[in-house]
């Protein structure tokens, strides 16, 4: 909490006037590029590592980066009021799911949690299910990585196929005016990966990935 207080104080003290005037410019309205669904992990830092200005990008986070699929008779009006109000509303053009490397929610999928102390979590975690069973059953992307980083990877294209499975995000990728993009991010190297479906593979964006992605937009 120090550090916490500490840092707003040397926040307001450091402010550039140039930032000063985008906070002023954004209080009058937000036009975010992208909805950012990522994990609640502390050291996963979507601003930091895709050097994000505030007003950028629309962020939902919450435990194992997962959404509710439409079949789910379990729903979470959190996560899909977000994913609504960013569509409907602001009318991102592009969602990007972003799981980690060593992502303890992952760690609960694998070795299961105390339901009677953490009945929400237990709840929340059955929307990762399905990425440990389609682990289980033989399917990854990259074997050469630890069993808990490739359920990682899995469970973000398990996420992916949940909220495309919602008639309005089906609708609009259907007519080329929404793009879902897979991201991985690795704590210790703090690289960023896309999941690139041809290849089946999460490939580092460095400047030849970005250009590519970039030109596919
Ligand atoms: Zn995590």
């Amino acid at each position: 909490m120090k550090k916490l207080i500490q840092g707003i104080i040397d926040f307001r003290l450091n402010l550039a006037d140039e930032n000063r005037a985008l906070f002023t410019k954004l209080a009058k309205g937000q036009k975010p590029d992208a909805l950012f669904i990522a994990c609640s992990d502390s050291r996963v830092v979507p601003n930091l590592f895709a050097s994000t200005n505030p007003g950028d990008l629309f962020v939902l986070r919450n435990i194992g980066n997962l959404i509710p699929p439409t079949t789910s008779s379990h729903q979470d009006n959190s996560s899909l009021a977000v994913v609504e109000f960013a569509v409907h509303t602001l009318n991102v053009a592009d969602i990007i799911i972003c799981g980690h490397s060593d992502c303890g929610a992952m760690q609960a999928l694998v070795k299961g949690i105390d339901a009677d102390c953490c009945p929400h979590l237990d709840s929340w975690l059955k929307f990762g299910e399905e990425s440990l069973s389609k682990f289980r059953s033989g399917f990854t992307v990259d074997p050469s990585l630890t069993e808990l980083n490739q359920i990682s990877q899995v469970n973000v294209l398990q996420q992916m196929e949940h909220i495309s499975s919602y008639p309005f995000i089906h609708e609009r990728i259907k007519n080329q005016k929404l793009r879902v993009h897979g991201w991985w991010f690795d704590i210790a190297k703090a690289d960023v990966y896309c999941y690139e479906s041809e290849q089946n593979q999460f490939i580092l964006i460095d400047e030849k990935e970005g250009k590519l992605i970039l030109e596919r937009l």
